[in-house]
């Protein structure tokens, strides 16, 4: 059973949980310690859903948040509000473990917003899951936000000048210290006002009692879309979320994309928009394309899945190599693998398939055994592997060490040549908007040539796809502008407060 926190829910309310501007800080509740093997991949962020105006508001977001997982594993959160009250109930691990039938029924109400989350700044406790539920001078709020502030040293010593009292280690909680310390008349002008104050990625997700607001930041870093339900003989639903995938599990119809600077508010009313800031070049995450969104979405205007697809064929066009099968490393290289053999003329094989139950409490039972956790969830096909030329389609090199077992694995397996190819460029550079990356001295291809990495991962070729490649794949009509920084150094943003961004804990 995982661990609760529930802030507002009539019968089971904590109220020492309760986040108040300036009073006393509660407790933090220790995280339970994941015992997942150690990955090399680099972690999703967050995500995000809203809901206004369904009777069962709250099981739509979860519904929503299911959809969603891939976006962040650790904890999950869902707060509802009925007019009146505002409760939120979240816990440590996957959105089904915490939401079970009886969690659900103490969130009534026709508005939810929720949350999934992988860490990226703020330690990993309970009170830092989201929703952040607040009382302040504005009146109750809740928040949900998937990014990264790069401005919090600067915006968070001004708030302390003025008497502001932390009680997270979150970002979420920044931007509602600055709506309750706004001099802004009106709610939304307040919301308005403390967006445009702060720098760097966030998609955000936001409620009171009686309204729901979503924005974006003004290079629109982080995808956020809007969509509806059709309620025959009412009003629709309106919905939003960080990927459109989680509309199809709620039969809601795609609308369109929030712009980067636009925060939409839905009431009685209906839903109103007013774009916040504008004239800031769009800088979109192109690894949002790359890995994280599931190629089911539409993000930026494009499918993922056409995206993947001619990232694969790029790259074949750029680096073909005669083999005799291509093999994905599963699962998030299959789709550019797919691309990648249709373009090439080769065929395409599921050689290496993935155990999807390996469990967030594996307890690892030889610490000797060598590969261990690569091994736990991938398996190679012998037959399908042995005594062919092989290339291998993956999403990225982090620091080398997956890839080097992947590559041994699949040559054990009886490969006579393993030749990777990656379908995005050499990762570089730290990711400071809501992605978790490893220092620079530990990401391999800012620390080692190509051929370095290609002897150190005992490949018998390595090629990654040029940036250029990478862009002609995901630029179309809509002419979106990406960010690129992790692939370049060349950041967006200014981020003078970088070393506020706690640094990545990633194992190797
Ligand atoms: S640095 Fe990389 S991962 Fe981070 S937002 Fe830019 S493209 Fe995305």
């Amino acid at each position: 059973m995982s661990r609760l926190l529930f802030q507002g829910v009539p019968g089971d309310a904590d109220e020492s949980n309760q986040l108040r501007i300036g009073s006393a800080a509660p407790s933090l509740i220790p995280d339970p310690c994941s015992l997942i093997p150690a990955s090399d991949k680099l972690h999703e962020e967050c995500g995000v859903v809203a809901v206004y105006g369904h009777p069962h508001a709250a099981r739509e977001t979860y519904l929503g948040l299911y959809a969603l997982q891939h976006r962040g594993q650790e904890s999950a959160g869902i707060a509802t509000a009925d007019g009146h009250h505002l409760a939120n109930i979240k816990g440590m691990g996957l959105v089904s473990e915490i939401f079970t039938d009886d969690v659900l029924a103490k969130l009534p109400g026709r508005m939810a917003i929720g949350h999934t989350r992988y860490s990226t700044t703020g330690d990993s406790a309970l009170l830092n899951a989201q929703p952040i539920r607040v009382d302040s001078t504005k009146g109750l709020i809740a928040i949900a936000h998937n990014g990264n502030l790069v401005n919090l040293g600067n915006v968070r010593a001004r708030l302390e000048r003025d008497g502001a009292y932390f009680q997270t280690t979150s970002d979420s909680e920044i931007i509602v210290q600055l709506i309750a310390h706004s001099s802004a008349g009106s709610l939304v002008d307040a919301i308005a006002d403390s967006l445009s104050q702060i720098e760097g990625a966030f998609s955000i997700v936001m409620m009171t009692r009686d309204r729901v607001f979503a924005a974006r930041d003004p290079h629109g870093f982080r995808p956020l879309s809007m969509g509806r339900i059709k309620n025959p003989g009412g009003a629709d639903t309106v919905v939003f979320a960080s990927e459109s995938c989680a509309f199809d599990l709620l039969r809601a119809e795609f609308v369109r994309d929030i712009l980067p600077g636009e925060l939409v508010m839905v009431s009685e009313d209906g839903v109103t928009s007013r774009q916040y800031a504008s004239g800031i070049p769009q800088s979109s995450c192109v690894f949002e394309h790359v890995y994280f969104a599931r190629p089911d979405s539409r993000i930026f205007g494009r499918w993922v899945q056409e995206s993947r697809d001619q990232m694969g064929r790029q790259l074949a066009r750029e680096s073909g190599v005669a083999a005799d099968v291509v093999v994905p490393v599963p699962d998030s290289g299959v789709t550019a693998a797919l691309g990648y053999a249709e373009e090439a003329g080769i065929p395409f094989r599921f050689g290496l398939i993935r155990n999807h139950y390996v469990g967030r409490t594996f307890i690892e039972p030889e610490q000797r055994v060598r590969d261990f956790g690569v091994r736990l969830k991938l398996n190679p096909v012998h037959n399908l592997l042995a005594g062919k030329r092989v290339i291998l389609i993956d999403d990225s090199i982090i620091r080398g060490t997956t890839s080097r077992k992947i590559v041994r694995m699949v040559r054990g397996a009886g490969a006579t040549e393993v030749h990777l190819r990656i379908s995005c460029p050499p990762t570089i550079s730290p990711c400071f908007y809501g992605v978790d990356t490893p220092s620079k001295k530990e990401l391999i291809a800012a620390n080692q040539s190509i051929e370095g990495i290609r002897h150190y991962i005992e490949a018998d070729s390595l090629a990654y796809l040029s940036l250029d490649g990478l862009l002609q794949c995901v630029r179309d009509e809509n002419n979106v502008g990406y960010c690129t920084a992790c692939y370049t150094g060349n950041y967006p943003t200014q981020w003078v407060d970088v070393e506020d961004i706690l640094p990545a804990t990633a194992a190797i």
